[in-house]
């Protein structure tokens, strides 16, 4: 899929052909999990995957999306509204990703005007890569250049998690439109989540003759969506218990005093994941500016058993998956996303992807689950390979 592809759509779509073409890809984030909304640090990388949005104003003050991956209808545009007509839960579905975008603009004070916008993406989608943030941040390019706003790629981010947050009603934190909008092939994206300020690490996974694997288990739990919103609650009630901000501000080394005074042991476990996996974030960014990428690898495996035992939002699928990789000579491995389905990913000498590979489709099988897909999310040269 290219542009072309978008554009083709579009004019398919709509009888006319569109004014450009805006790209943005989806991400996975090599660790820091569920430290975003705590205000701390996350380190995303981008996938060789992207969501194209091609757009052209219209002069009627009214708005139609349409996507060539929707599933009630590949490729068929929304009945056009009246811009000033979008409100909050007004937009059922995926077309409220795209015009919410539209909302949040106008909300946020930058005025735009009637667009009909096509999307294709081949990011998979509900797997924790994120393309719930390539399609806001392409389309959200797309309204900057069409109407010309002043904003900075920053100032995108928040519109587009705006959108996610207020007119979808998902809660997500600030990395995936952040990551969407900043990353750069060959690095990771350093970025705190509390000030946006971010910084590109070196992420030399070729010369290190390593690859990371995606295994994408497929499945995704019902339970997942309610216990983001659970867990995000707990860990704001242990951040007042504890009298910070955001739990962030907990000192790796005061974490068996803080867990202490919270007396709560699940509510403990949940802050001792989001403190001790802080920690692993810096440890691993410095860990890749001193090219020492092979070592990040036991980091991501204790990051794992932190999301599977302390803030427990793994699941049977996902442990699957990072125990056959870690047996077939990934050097580390760890489920990403928000849990309970989505996918894991794999630190792996090259020269053992493909074991890996098909010891994670073997355990899959084994374990009578239905087969995950295993791809190489970068560098992309040993995707074109695979
Ligand atoms: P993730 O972001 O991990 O892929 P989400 O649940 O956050 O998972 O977002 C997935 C949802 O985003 C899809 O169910 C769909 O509503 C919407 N979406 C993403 N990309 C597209 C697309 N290309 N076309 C239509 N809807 C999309
Ligand atoms: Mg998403």
């Amino acid at each position: 899929m290219n542009a072309t592809a978008a554009a083709d759509g579009f004019a398919e779509a709509y009888g006319r052909a569109p004014e450009g073409t805006w790209s943005a890809p989806g991400r996975v984030n090599l660790i820091g999990e569920f430290t975003d909304y705590n205000e701390g640090f996350v380190l995303p990388t981008t996938l060789p995957f992207s969501t194209r949005a091609s757009g052209a104003r219209r002069g009627d003050g009214r708005v139609r999306v349409a996507s060539a991956q929707n599933p009630g209808g590949a490729g068929e545009a929304t009945e056009a509204i009246e811009l000033s007509a979008l409100r909050p839960g007004s937009v059922p579905g995926w077309p409220g990703y795209a015009l919410g975008v539209l909302w949040s603009l106008e909300e946020s004070g930058h005025a735009i005007g009637g667009v009909d916008v096509y999307v294709d993406s081949e990011v998979p989608m509900g797997a924790g890569l994120s393309s719930s943030a390539a399609l806001e941040c392409s389309v959200a390019l797309a309204m900057r250049e069409l109407f010309g706003l002043e904003l900075s790629l920053e100032q995108l981010a928040l519109v587009a998690q705006r959108a996610e947050n207020e007119f979808v009603g998902v809660p997500c934190g600030i990395m995936d439109q952040m990551a969407s909008l900043l990353c750069v092939p060959g690095h990771a994206l350093l970025l705190d989540a509390r000030s946006l300020e971010h910084r590109q690490v070196p992420f030399a996974l070729g010369e290190a003759g390593l690859v990371l694997m995606v295994l994408d288990t497929r499945v995704r739990h019902e339970l997942g969506s309610s216990a983001y919103a659970d867990r995000r609650s707990a860990c704001e009630r242990a951040a007042a218990a504890l009298g910070v901000r955001a739990l962030r501000d907990v000192d790796p080394a005061d974490l068996d005093e803080a867990e202490a005074r919270l007396g709560d042991r699940e509510l403990a476990r949940r802050v001792r994941h989001v403190v001790t996996e802080g920690a692993r974030v810096l440890e691993v960014a410095r860990l890749l500016e001193q090219s020492r990428v092979a070592e990040v690898g036991p980091v991501l495996t204790v990051g794992h058993r932190s999301l599977r035992d302390d803030f427990e939002v793994s699941c049977v699928e996902l442990d699957v998956a990072v125990d056959a990789a870690l047996g077939a000579g990934a050097l580390g491995a760890r489920m990403v996303g928000g849990g309970f389905g989505g996918s894991a990913i794999a630190l792996v000498p090259s020269e053992r992807a493909d074991a890996v590979g098909a010891a994670v489709t073997g355990a899959f099988s084994a374990a009578g689950l239905r087969s995950p897909r295993v791809f190489a999310a970068a560098p992309e040269s040993a995707l074109r390979e695979r």
